[in-house]
């Protein structure tokens, strides 16, 4: 079977692998049918991904449909269709036994330590498959994923109806984080980007105010339109140098700041821009059992993922994907894979 393999950084290769067999821990095999690109497969496929190794089956937001399961599966059919959590962890580390297995010290995510999903099969376990809404297709069930890790950035916020919130970042991260943060019905929705149509883009979906930081001061601007408070909550979607510094500093009394970024470039900050608002900052990475939130939601109305993705290419033509990804065409929202 075909599978798409990073030989190493900037050299994608369509290879030919066994087909995988079912065993007792990774019990269903799946027929992959859609996989998304994202911006850290593209940081492993450009060896801009501190946390990849090479080489590497990628992809990590895997939908496709059962077609063999074990005697020891009991949730699950040939034909079901779902989406397979990109997350294993050990389970008897200090972070496992805080039931915090998305940092596991011995974490191994699909598609960035151990192969993925841009393959024709896999064999996972039963418990890390979720069965899709009937109402989304295969290739907009990917954006689950992304939507998983907004919902993890909101719960490591405490987020809260009374917040006011500011997201740094309206690309694709901050886009699924705008969604997710509007179901909490905050007081305020600021989004930051330099980009004009992005920022339109956040007014129509639910950002009570944009502001554009190429031509205004993010902190000044943030503080005016908290009443002179700063937001409680700051998400940083973004994470480019200085951003960190910003939403501490734009960030009131006694909240939150959040961090998403891998970037290892160092960033300048003071330990006093935090202690003395006593500012909780915290990394929020991956996501942590969110999948059947995220599809719950779904299932309600809440959130409707139809019409996610932008742009499809075959599996095999991945090469071709990743290419005009790299033309960063403002009419890509999200790119998919498609397995038939
Ligand atoms: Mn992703
Ligand atoms: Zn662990």
């Amino acid at each position: 079977m075909k599978a798409v393999q990073i030989v190493k950084p900037n050299q994608l290769e369509v290879i030919d692998i066994e087909k995988p067999v079912i065993d007792p821990k990774n019990n269903v095999l799946v027929k992959m049918t859609a996989a998304g690109i994202c911006g850290s497969d593209v940081g492993i496929y450009h060896g801009t991904n501190a946390a990849a190794t090479y080489p590497r089956i990628i992809g990590h937001e895997m939908v496709g449909v059962v077609a063999e399961v074990g005697d020891n599966v009991s949730s699950l059919k040939i034909g079901d269709r779902i989406i397979i959590n990109q997350v294993t962890s050990c389970g008897h580390c200090y972070p496992c036994s805080k039931n915090r297995g998305n940092v596991c010290d011995n974490l191994k995510v699909r598609g960035v330590h151990i192969d993925g999903g841009y393959r024709e099969y896999i064999a996972v376990p039963e418990s890390d498959c979720y069965l899709l809404p009937d109402s989304l297709s295969d290739q907009d069930a990917v954006m689950i994923e992304p939507t998983t890790i907004a919902v993890q950035a909101c719960s490591r916020a405490q987020l809260e109806f009374q917040d006011t919130v500011m997201i740094i970042g309206a690309g694709a991260l901050g886009s699924s984080m705008l969604r997710i943060v509007n179901l909490y019905s905050p007081r305020k929705i600021i989004v930051v980007d330099i980009d004009e149509p992005k920022l339109e883009a956040a007014l129509q979906n639910g950002a009570t105010d944009v502001i554009n930081s190429k031509t205004e001061d993010v902190v000044t601007r943030a503080k005016e339109l908290t009443d002179g408070y700063g937001p409680t909550v700051v998400i940083d979607c973004a994470c480019f140098h200085g951003s960190f510094l910003t939403a501490c500093k734009a960030a009131g009394n006694a909240s939150r700041v959040i961090t998403m970024g891998f970037s290892i470039a160092p960033d300048e900050i003071n330990q006093f821009v935090i202690t003395s608002k006593e500012l909780d900052v915290r990394g929020s990475r991956l996501q942590n059992h969110r999948f059947q939130t995220v599809i719950d939601l779904i299932n309600k109305g809440k959130i409707d993922l139809n019409g996610s993705i932008s742009h499809t290419f075959k599996l095999t033509d991945a090469q071709a994907a990743f290419d005009f990804n790299d033309t960063h065409d403002p009419s890509i929202r999200k790119i998919a894979l498609l397995n038939d």
